[in-house]
């Protein structure tokens, strides 16, 4: 099997999180010799509220309930560090969060590229509004208030969307549209069938 990278577009609650660690399973059972780097933005954001020790861990602790999109400098810091710290051409890449506008895809451009990452595959978890604001309001995270909700809609459809457009006609890359309505193990299925996994 080939070193790839899994990039993961979907709105809040497309289930981006739950498919990951079920591929990620997957790639540990047929790949055992290869090391998996999983780097998921939102979470990272979440573990700087944690610790509210410096001014930017305070401040983001302030802001991630409002659903808005932090500062560039600090999204590319956070998966820019996991990436120096664990990242090479040999080891699978799954990721989650991010790019959400095509300014991020461009500068994760730069880091594909320093980490002679050719094989890219982009899953897109197509999941409509009316769905994911239902799986939303049973999932009882801090930042999922009605308002927090609408705003992360607003930015996925006009700064996100986007984002796929960009992978459409970037070269080595296959953008992989699913049916985000399916079961959690309907989708999986999808993803494994897309990355040619499912045998
Ligand atoms: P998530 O867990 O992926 O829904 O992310 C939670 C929150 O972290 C988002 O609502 C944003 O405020 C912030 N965040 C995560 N990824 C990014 C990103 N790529 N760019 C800017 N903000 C982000």
């Amino acid at each position: 099997m080939k070193a790839t990278t899994v990039i993961f577009i979907g709105p809040q609650g497309s289930g981006k999180g739950t498919q990951i660690e079920l591929l990620d399973k997957v790639l540990t059972e047929k790949d055992p010799l290869r090391r998996i780097v999983d780097i998921q933005t939102g979470r990272r954001f979440r573990a700087m509220t944690a610790k509210r020790e410096t001014y930017a861990e305070r401040k983001v602790s302030r802001t991630l309930d409002t659903g808005q999109l932090q500062p560039d400098f600090l999204t590319h810091l956070l998966w820019g560090q996991a990436m120096l710290e664990q990242l090479d051409p040999k080891s699978h890449l799954l990721v989650d969060g991010f790019p959400r506008t095509v300014a991020q895809a461009e500068v994760l451009e730069e880091a594909l590229d320093f980490f002679e990452r050719d094989n890219v595959h982009i899953i897109n978890l197509d999941t409509p509004e009316d769905v994911v604001r239902a799986r939303m309001k049973g999932r009882a995270r801090d930042d999922d208030t009605d308002e927090s909700i609408e705003t992360r809609l607003k930015w996925y459809r006009e700064d996100t969307l986007p984002v796929l457009d960009y992978y459409r006609v970037r070269p080595d890359t296959q953008v992989h549209d699913l049916d985000g309505t399916d079961t959690i193990e309907g989708v999986h299925s999808q993803i494994l069938k897309a990355l040619e996994l499912n045998d």
